[in-house]
């Protein structure tokens, strides 16, 4: 099931209403809100991106991390965020 909930873009300061589709607890669609008093449903390309340029984790086929500047290799679910997560 389907529900739309309503926010505000995050990404400057215009903070454009914006309307959200989430399944499960996962953003499916956004779009801009013509109930916004001020942004009046435009949403930019920024603003739409969270939703239609960022791929679903399970998208993702195969995480790769270089073995030398030259070389790649592909690593498998976990072991792929634990060797490409940022140092502490
Ligand atoms: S949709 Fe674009 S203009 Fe509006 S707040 Fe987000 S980044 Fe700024």
């Amino acid at each position: 099931m389907v529900r739309t909930h309503r926010s505000f873009c995050r990404f400057c300061h215009a903070i454009c209403g914006i309307e959200v589709d989430v399944e499960g607890n996962r953003a499916v669609a956004v779009r801009g809100d013509p109930a916004h008093p001020i942004s009046k449903g435009y949403l930019c390309v920024k603003g739409r991106a969270p939703v239609s340029g960022i791929p679903r984790q399970s998208a993702i086929p195969v995480r790769v991390r270089a073995l030398t500047p030259a070389e790649l290799a592909a690593i498998a679910g976990e072991d792929g965020l634990s060797a490409t997560r940022a140092p502490r």
